[in-house]
């Protein structure tokens, strides 16, 4: 366990300090206990049904055009704190964007205990931080796969420390992903509603657009799913249809822009692949 995060919590349940007992974090009050298990203190259990995820090399120009777009925005974001800015990275799995955070005051945090996250808690249910922690709370690619987000971001907002921000990634127009544990698109409206009753205002709220790539999701699509049904000369005059326009569309794509984050109110075409949003904790 990281020296220091043990000074940012407390014990859930009735605030007190918790002590290190070597196999578990002990509350001396209420006692309260969570788990040491090779030091990562488990907070709350890992669900039995979840899967965990293997290992994917990640980077500014790895994975799919989704992933660049999150990399630069939050490489972007993350480059203009202060040095001495704490940041929690909540669902970080493996440490996807964790090459960001490189020598900065980082924490990082799962359901699951991936060997890379510092402790594991679901934060909607239990939350051991302090109040007031943290400057940033990084949630990328996380709210769509969590049932309760109003009562996380709730969670969230009472240890971010005032003037400080929450950063969102979330998609908008992606495919079901990590089935079953997918469970919701969410519109701007309902970002920004839940924003306003856990009291944080927007910053930004942008939307990553990219005709090329929801075009060939479309046609990875059609591919799979509504060629292989039709009769034989039928199924052969769709692949070769579908060949046709992807080489059409990889000409569109070289004579457009091929993806780029834009502020939403500045599209007159709502539909991005997802929304990368910063929200901000009043003084
Ligand atoms: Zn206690």
């Amino acid at each position: 366990m990281k020296k220091e995060l043990l000074d940012l919590m407390n014990c859930p349940n009735c605030r007190a300090e918790l002590n290190d007992k070597g196999e578990s974090l002990v509350c001396p009050k209420c006692g309260y206990a969570a788990r040491l298990v090779q030091g990562i203190p488990l907070f709350t259990d890992v669900p039995a049904t979840i899967e965990p995820w293997e290992k994917v090399e990640r980077g500014p120009d790895k994975g799919t055009a989704w992933r660049k777009s999150n990399w630069k925005f939050l490489n972007t974001f993350v480059s203009q704190l202060p040095a001495e800015a704490k940041i929690l990275d909540v669902g970080a799995g493996h440490g996807d964007f964790a090459d960001i955070f490189e020598g900065r005051k980082y924490y990082s945090l799962d359901i699951v205990p991936y060997p890379e996250v510092d402790l594991v808690a679901d934060l909607g249910e239990v939350n051991p931080f302090k109040n007031s922690t943290f400057d940033v709370v990084v949630l990328m690619n996380v709210l769509e796969h969590v049932y309760e987000s109003r009562n996380l971001l709730r969670s969230i907002t009472r240890i971010v420390a005032a003037g400080g921000s929450v950063v969102i990634t979330v998609p908008f127009l992606l495919k079901v992903h990590q089935a079953p544990f997918d469970f919701a698109r969410y519109t701007p409206y309902f970002i920004e509603k839940m924003a306003a009753d856990s009291g944080l205002q927007i910053e930004s709220l942008q939307g990553y657009y990219d005709t090329q790539y929801l075009f060939n999701e479309s046609l990875g699509n059609a591919w799979q799913y509504s060629i292989s049904t039709q009769s034989k000369p039928q199924q052969f005059v769709a692949r070769t249809l579908v060949f046709i326009i992807q080489r059409l569309i990889n000409w569109f794509g070289k004579v457009t822009r091929k993806g780029f984050i834009a502020s939403i109110q500045s599209q007159s075409n709502p539909a991005p692949v997802g929304y990368l949003v910063v929200l901000r904790k009043n003084d």
